[in-house]
C-alpha cells in the first residue's frame, strides 16, 4: 500500500496561517491553482444543492456544477467578490478560500509525492499526517486523489 496525506479538513480550516498551501498545477488556467481545501470542499463538504445559490449568486460566471454535480470555480473568471460566500445557505464556502496567497506563501503540487510530503512537514499530525491507508467512509476518510485522502464528516 502507498504512503498518502492524510488531511482533517476541519482541523486544516482552523489552523492558524501557515503560509503554504498544496495546490493543482495544471496547464488550464480556470483549474492552476486551487487549493487542496478548495478541492475538498466542492467535493465533500458542499451539498451539492439542486438550484444552486452560489452559482445563481456569481456576478462573474466562474462557477458551474460539473456533470457529476460538483460544483467548480474557474479560478480566473472568479473576481474574489465572496458572494457565494455569503449566500450558501451551509456556510460551506470560508472567507478566506479564494483569497489571493501573496508573496511568503509555500505552494506545494498535489499531484507530487515529494512535494506532499514537505507540505505535510509543515503541520502537526493531527491536522496533516502521512499513512499507509485507503479511503474508508466509515471513519470518514474519503479519496481527494491517489495521494491524498480527506478526513471530513460528509452531510447526509
Ligand atoms: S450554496 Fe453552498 S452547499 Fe449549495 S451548492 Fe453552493 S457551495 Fe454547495
Ligand atoms: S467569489 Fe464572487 S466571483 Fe468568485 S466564485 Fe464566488 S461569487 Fe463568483
Amino acid at each position: 500500500m502507498s504512503k498518502k496525506l492524510l488531511i482533517d479538513l476541519l482541523k486544516l480550516r482552523d489552523f492558524p496561517d501557515s503560509k503554504a498551501d498544496a495546490v493543482l498545477l495544471t496547464g488550464n488556467p480556470a483549474k492552476s491553482f486551487k487549493t487542496v481545501r478548495e478541492l475538498a470542499t466542492f467535493l465533500y463538504t458542499c451539498r451539492r444543492c439542486e438550484n444552486a445559490p452560489c452559482i445563481n449568486a456569481c456576478p462573474a460566471k466562474a462557477l458551474e456544477k460539473e456533470e457529476n454535480g460538483i460544483v467548480s470555480r474557474a479560478v480566473n473568471l472568479c473576481i474574489r467578490c465572496k458572494s457565494c460566500i455569503v449566500i450558501c445557505p451551509f456556510g460551506t464556502l470560508m472567507n478566506d478560500l479564494f483569497e489571493v496567497k501573496t508573496s511568503g506563501y509555500k505552494f506545494f503540487n498535489i499531484t507530487d509525492e515529494n512535494s506532499l510530503t514537505q507540505f505535510a512537514e509543515l503541520f502537526p499530525d493531527d491536522v496533516i499526517c502521512i499513512i499507509e491507508k485507503d479511503a474508508n467512509p466509515d471513519e470518514n476518510i474519503y479519496a481527494l486523489n491517489e495521494k491524498i485522502l480527506i478526513k471530513e464528516s460528509i452531510w447526509s
